[in-house]
C-alpha cells in the first residue's frame, strides 16, 4: 500500500503544501485502504483534499507485473459551479480532472468518455443526477468498466432531512454499493449533527466506516449577534471595518435582496443581488463579477448562496435569522476559508422565527425536527453566553477554553446592564399587567409608553406600567424580553401569534425571589485605518506589494477565464509578500505553491517581486 511519505510527496509536490491539516491524513488513508469512511469538518477544514490526493497515488504494481489501470476517483458532487470550481482549480495543478454535467456539449462529453477509456483521467466530478437519476444505468456500466478506484460523496449531508439542504436524488446514491462492488464510499460534508451522520452510513449502506469527526470551532471567525434595529444603520457599522473587502449580505425575501443591493450601490459600495427570481444570465453574470472580484458585496437569499464560495470572504451578515444552527453555520461559514480573520453577523428579530413557522407550516414542512431546529436557532440568537461555545457544543464537541477572543461575548460588546433584576421585575409585572394575553410588540410599546393604536384600545396607557421603562428604546426593550424568554422566566408561545405568559421562575422573580442578569449589546469599535482591510490583512508586512500581486493575479485569471483564487489563494499572495522569493527555488518554499503552478506563474510574479523592489530602492 502507498505509504504516508507518497501522500506527503503529493501533497508538497502538486498543491504546495507543507503537511497535512488535522484529520486529512487519517482520512487519505481510510481511501487508500478502501475503508468505507464518513469525514465530518468544517467548511474551509480541507475535506476537497483527502480525495483529491489519494487520487493521484497508487499502488505499484506486484513485481513481474505490467502496470495496471491506474483508474479514477469518482467524485459525487451536487452543483455544477462547485464542480466546475474544483475541476479547473485541479487542471491550473496539473491534475487530469474532468466533468460531467450537463453544461457539457456532445462533443466535451466524448473527449471525457475517451479520457476514462483511455485510463487518463484522475478525478471525475458527476452530479447525482447523472450518476443514480433516470436511465443512469448505462453510464454505471460503462465508469465500472473505466476502473473507479473509490466513490467521494461531497456535501453528503443533501442525503438527510436533519442536514440544511436536504436532495432526494441523493437518497438513490445507495444504490452505489450494488454497481460498484469492492469499491470504498466516502462521504464528506461540514454539517456536523449526529443525526445526519447516522443518515450517511444508513442511506448510503456503508460497511463498518470509519468516522472522522473535526473540530468545528472556526477560531479566525469573530461571531456576532445583533438584535435588528435600524438594519441599515447596522450594515454601514459593519462595512466600515471592511473597506474593500469581499462579504456575503443573507436576506430572508428576494424582494429585501433587491432593495438592500440597491441601497448599497447608492452608499457607493459594490454590490449585486442574487436570487433564484433573476434571469439565469444575469445571476450568472453577478455569481462571476464576485468571484472575479469586480464586486466586492453580493446580497443574496439563503436559499442560493451555495454558488457564491469565494475564498477570501471577510464577513457574512445574515439580515434575518436562518431556520436552523446547521443552516447558520453553513453559511456564516463561507466567510474565512482562507484562514484569515473574518466576521459573521447575524442580525435578527423575534418575528424572523415565527415568518419561518409560517413559511414552512405553508409548505407543509413544518415538522417536529424543523420546530427543535428553529428553537435551537433562536436559542443561539438570544443566547447570552460564548458563541463559539455555544455552536461548538451544539454540534456534540466539547469546549475546553474560558475565551475564545472573537464573539461579542467574550469581547464583552454585550454589557450587563447595572439594574438588570429591576428591569427584569418591571417588564414581567407588565406581562402579568396585560393579563398574559399580549405577544412581544405590544408589551414593549406599553413599556416605553408608546400610544399606539392598539394600546389605546385596550386601555393600556392607564395601566401604571404604562411607560415604566420610557428612557430605553423599543429595540433595548425587545432585546430583553427575548432574553428573558431565552431564561426561561418567560414563555413565548400560541398560534397564530405567540403570547407572553409567565413561567414558574418568572412568578418567583416578580414576587421578589432571586436575581437576573440583562445585557444591552455595545457597539464594537469600527476601529479601521486608512486604506485596505486592516481587519483581515492586519499584520500584513508589505500592503503595496500585496497589493501589485494581487493585479498580477488579477491578469492571469483574466487571461486563463478563471477565477482569481483558482491561481492563488490570498494566503499565497501575502507570504510572497511577506517573504520576496527571487528564485524558483525560493517560490517553491511559498505556501500553495505546487509544481505546476510555479513553472506556469512563477515569472510573473518574480518579475512583479523585482520591479517592486527596484522601485523601492
Ligand atoms: P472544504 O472543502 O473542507 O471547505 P477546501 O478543501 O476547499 O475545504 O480547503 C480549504 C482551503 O484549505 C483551500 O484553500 C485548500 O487549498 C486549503 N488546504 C487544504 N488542505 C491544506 C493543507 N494540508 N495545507 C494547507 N492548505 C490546505
Ligand atoms: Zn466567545
Amino acid at each position: 500500500m502507498p505509504s504516508v511519505t507518497e501522500l506527503r510527496d503529493t501533497l508538497h509536490r502538486v498543491w504546495g503544501f507543507s503537511d497535512f491539516r488535522p484529520l486529512q491524513r487519517e482520512a487519505m488513508e481510510a481511501v487508500l485502504a478502501r475503508r468505507d469512511s464518513v469525514v465530518v469538518m468544517p467548511t474551509g477544514g480541507g475535506k476537497s483534499l483527502c480525495f483529491q490526493a489519494p487520487a493521484l497515488v497508487h499502488a505499484p504494481a506486484p513485481a513481474g507485473d505490467a502496470p495496471g489501470r491506474k483508474g479514477f476517483a469518482l467524485v459525487v458532487s451536487p452543483l455544477i459551479s462547485l464542480m466546475k470550481d474544483q475541476v479547473d482549480g485541479l487542471r491550473v495543478d496539473g491534475v487530469e480532472a474532468a466533468y460531467l454535467n450537463s453544461t457539457l456539449g456532445a462533443d466535451e462529453r466524448d473527449a471525457v468518455m475517451a479520457s476514462l477509456r483511455d485510463d487518463r483521467c484522475r478525478l471525475l466530478y458527476v452530479s447525482p443526477e447523472r450518476l443514480v437519476g433516470e436511465g443512469s444505468q448505462g453510464f454505471r456500466r460503462f465508469l465500472q468498466q473505466c476502473g473507479p478506484r473509490f466513490v467521494a460523496i461531497d456535501e453528503a449531508h443533501c442525503i438527510s432531512q436533519w442536514g440544511h439542504d436536504f436532495r432526494p436524488e441523493y437518497r438513490q446514491l445507495g444504490r452505489l454499493r450494488e454497481d460498484f462492488p469492492g469499491v470504498s464510499l466516502h462521504a464528506f460534508t461540514a454539517t456536523a449533527g449526529d443525526r445526519v451522520r447516522r443518515d450517511i452510513v444508513t442511506e448510503l449502506r456503508l460497511d463498518d466506516p470509519l468516522v472522522l469527526v473535526g473540530s468545528f470551532d472556526r477560531p479566525n471567525l469573530t461571531f456576532r449577534v445583533l438584535r435588528r434595529g435600524n438594519l441599515h444603520t447596522q450594515i454601514k457599522q459593519i462595512l466600515a471595518r471592511h473597506d474593500d473587502e469581499a462579504g456575503i449580505i443573507y436576506c430572508s425575501s428576494r424582494r429585501e435582496v433587491e432593495a438592500l443591493a440597491e441601497w448599497l450601490v447608492g452608499e457607493g459600495h459594490s454590490a449585486v443581488p442574487y436570487h433564484a427570481g433573476l434571469p439565469d444570465q444575469i445571476r450568472a453574470r453577478h455569481q462571476d463579477d464576485f468571484l472575479d472580484e469586480r464586486v466586492d458585496i453580493v446580497v443574496a437569499t439563503v436559499a442560493f448562496g451555495m454558488g457564491i464560495d469565494r475564498s477570501n470572504v471577510r464577513f457574512v451578515v445574515h439580515a434575518g435569522s436562518p431556520r436552523s444552527p446547521e443552516h447558520y453555520q453553513q453559511e456564516s461559514g463561507r466567510a474565512g476559508r482562507d484562514g484569515l480573520p473574518a466576521e459573521c453577523v447575524l442580525i435578527y428579530s423575534g418575528a424572523d422565527f415565527l415568518r419561518w413557522r409560517q413559511m414552512l407550516e405553508g409548505n407543509g414542512e413544518l415538522t417536529d425536527s424543523a420546530r427543535a431546529l428553529l428553537r435551537d436557532m433562536e436559542r443561539y440568537a438570544s443566547g447570552t453566553r460564548c458563541r463559539h461555545r455555544a455552536l461548538v457544543e451544539y454540534f456534540g464537541e466539547p469546549w475546553h477554553r474560558d475565551d475564545c477572543g472573537a464573539c461579542d461575548w467574550c469581547l464583552k460588546e454585550l454589557d450587563a446592564v447595572g439594574d438588570s433584576t429591576t428591569i427584569a421585575r418591571k417588564i414581567l409585572s407588565c406581562v402579568a399587567r396585560v393579563k398574559q394575553t399580549w405577544g412581544i410588540g405590544h408589551v414593549t410599546d406599553v413599556l416605553i409608553g408608546k400610544p399606539s393604536e392598539k394600546v389605546v384600545a385596550a386601555r393600556h396607557t392607564d395601566l401604571s406600567t404604562f411607560g415604566l421603562l420610557k428612557d430605553e428604546s423599543g429595540t433595548a426593550v425587545r432585546g430583553y424580553i427575548e432574553q428573558l424568554v431565552a431564561d426561561g422566566l418567560l414563555l413565548r408561545d400560541g398560534d397564530p401569534y405567540p403570547i407572553l405568559r409567565l413561567t414558574a421562575a418568572g412568578t418567583a422573580l416578580l414576587r421578589g425571589d432571586g436575581e437576573c442578569v440583562l445585557y444591552r449589546e455595545v457597539p464594537p469599535p469600527s476601529g479601521r485605518t486608512r486604506g485596505r482591510a486592516k481587519t483581515a490583512v492586519g499584520q500584513l508586512a508589505d500592503p503595496e506589494l500585496f497589493d501589485v500581486l494581487r493585479e498580477v493575479r488579477l491578469r492571469l485569471a483574466r487571461e486563463r477565464g478563471v477565477p482569481p483564487y483558482v491561481i492563488f489563494h490570498d494566503t499565497t499572495l501575502r507570504d510572497m509578500a511577506e517573504r520576496r522569493p527571487a528564485t524558483l527555488d525560493d517560490l517553491h518554499g511559498i505556501y500553495g505553491v505546487g509544481a505546476r503552478k510555479a513553472e506556469s506563474f512563477g515569472d510573473a510574479f518574480l518579475d512583479a517581486i523585482r520591479t517592486f523592489r527596484r522601485a523601492e530602492r
